[in-house]
């Protein structure tokens, strides 16, 4: 009897072993069974594919059979039916401002932003403010696929706070600019305001605070040099608006005798810092930009954000971002505020008319294929906010920033390629679950980490005490 219980220990013994061989190590997560998108540097695909991931990171991404043979998984999920993409990265946006969403529409910048939405900041931008925009932002993120978001805006630790609860990774940007702002009345107050949101942030795995100068014509040579220096001393990016409008560019020949681009070069703006590291500068729009600013764009080795339905919504003109691609820059996609100049934080409706914007600009359908456009939205924007290396694409060793999209719908089959349905078919609702760092925030389109209605009401309430600051006589429709 003996002898028998030993032989069969051993043969159960032997089998777990082969078992934990085939298998070799234990993932936390494995995605699999549906059609992987990696947008890595050969724009691998794999159907139907798999994702192991393991303490936030991707272990192994590849065919299906491949990867399940390999991981046993502590938790499994089922994609099949779905597309497996890198989440989206909005390189430009203005995450609170969801709080004035649809304030004041129809205007040209200068007098949408004089009229209406610096006096409406000045009234109401708090710490609450901040915080519940975020969190407004972050679930419309979450729910659209949106994983890593750049921010420019005001009291950012609030919403650094928000980004943390929400479970987004995000670049972080105070804004300098040279008027009393909400939260900050002059340079120094801001210096001593971004020295204690650096020092709370600064090393957060998820959360990178940043510099961020709102434009070369809101702040003097001696704010953006400050700013600069204090991006260097920290070694943190640098977000700024550059050369959106016709005016700006014309104001800056009246003033400087230069482009806007060509200004900042020339006040040293660009300048490394003088270890020679290259830390990230994000110009948000260059849609006045001529082949010179381009090659300056090239030399420094910048990055640019392209806010397509902003610049068509506030009638701002078209970058030319054909010339961008074609000269090698570094650029990805954003979606601008949410208040006025868009109105919403869609990362795939960026996607979509970034494509269609550039072939009317060039009267070639040919520029920007579907491909580019998703790379533009991952993995180069990701590159572009200095976290290429972090995320972006779905490959061994990044994080596991992944999102899954449903495909069986009236708007998306019969499914042909993967490109052409995300960027051209494929809508927000379409979004099932996304994990950032491989922690599920949202789980078959149910925000995990956000109560959703919490959110919503506070978003009403904010809503009705900026209509009586502002006391707003015409009732606008609103639900
Ligand atoms: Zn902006």
């Amino acid at each position: 009897m003996r002898r028998l219980e030993l032989a069969v220990a051993l043969v159960v013994a032997l089998a777990c072993g082969a078992v934990s061989a085939a298998r070799g190590e234990t993932a936390d997560l494995v995605i699999s069974g549906g059609i992987v998108v990696t947008v890595d540097a050969k724009f691998s695909v794999f159907s139907p594919g798999a994702i192991a991931v393991k303490d936030g990171r991707i272990l192994a991404v590849g065919p299906a059979a491949e990867v399940s043979a390999r991981y046993s998984a502590r938790n499994r999920y089922d994609a099949t039916g779905k597309l497996v993409i890198p989440g989206l990265v909005n390189t430009h946006t203005h995450a609170a401002m969801t709080l004035l969403r649809g304030l004041a529409d129809d205007l040209p910048l200068d007098r949408w932003l004089t009229e209406h939405i610096f006096p409406a900041e000045a009234k109401n931008v708090s710490p609450g403010f901040v915080y519940d925009g975020t969190l407004l932002a972050a679930l419309e993120m979450i729910e659209g696929g949106t994983t890593t978001f750049a921010d420019m805006y005001y009291f950012e630790s609030d919403a650094a706070r928000a980004v943390d609860k929400a479970g987004l990774r995000a670049v972080l940007g105070e804004t300098f600019i040279d008027f009393p702002v909400p939260d900050h009345k002059d340079l120094a107050e801001t210096l001593a305001f971004m020295k204690s949101f650096a020092k709370r942030w600064k090393g957060n795995s998820r959360i990178i605070p940043a510099v961020a100068p709102h434009a070369p014509y809101t702040c003097s040579k001696e704010t953006l040099t400050a700013a600069r220096d204090f991006a260097q001393s920290e070694r943190l990016p640098i977000l700024i608006h550059v050369a959106e409008t016709r005016k700006e560019l014309s104001d800056a020949h009246e003033k400087w005798r230069k482009t806007p681009v060509s200004y900042l070069a020339s006040i040293g703006f660009f300048d490394k810092p003088p270890s020679g590291e290259r830390l990230p500068i994000v110009l948000a729009h260059g849609v006045w930009m001529d082949p010179s600013d381009r090659a300056l764009i090239g030399q420094y080795g910048l990055s640019l954000s392209h806010n397509p339905e902003s610049n068509m919504k506030l009638s701002s003109g078209i970058a030319d971002v054909a010339a961008w691609e074609k000269e090698g820059l570094l650029w990805g996609l954003g979606t601008d505020g949410p208040a006025g100049s868009n109105n919403d934080l869609s990362m795939f409706e960026a996607m979509d008319f970034a494509g269609k914007l550039a072939k009317v600009k060039t009267e070639d359908p040919t520029v920007l294929p579907a491909r580019e456009l998703l790379a533009a939205a991952t993995r180069e924007g990701a590159r572009a906010l200095g976290l290429g290396a972090k995320t972006g694409s779905l490959e061994a060793g990044k994080q596991a920033d992944i999102v899954a999209v449903y495909t069986q719908t009236a708007h998306e089959e019969p499914f042909e390629d993967v490109y052409s349905t995300l960027v051209y078919s494929t809508k927000t609702a379409d979004v099932t679950d996304v994990w950032v760092d491989g922690k599920r925030l949202l789980a078959n389109r149910r925000c995990v980490t956000l109560d959703e209605k919490s959110v919503l009401d506070a978003a009403v309430k904010w809503r009705k005490k900026v209509h009586a600051s502002l006391a707003v006589a015409a009732k606008r429709t609103k639900k």
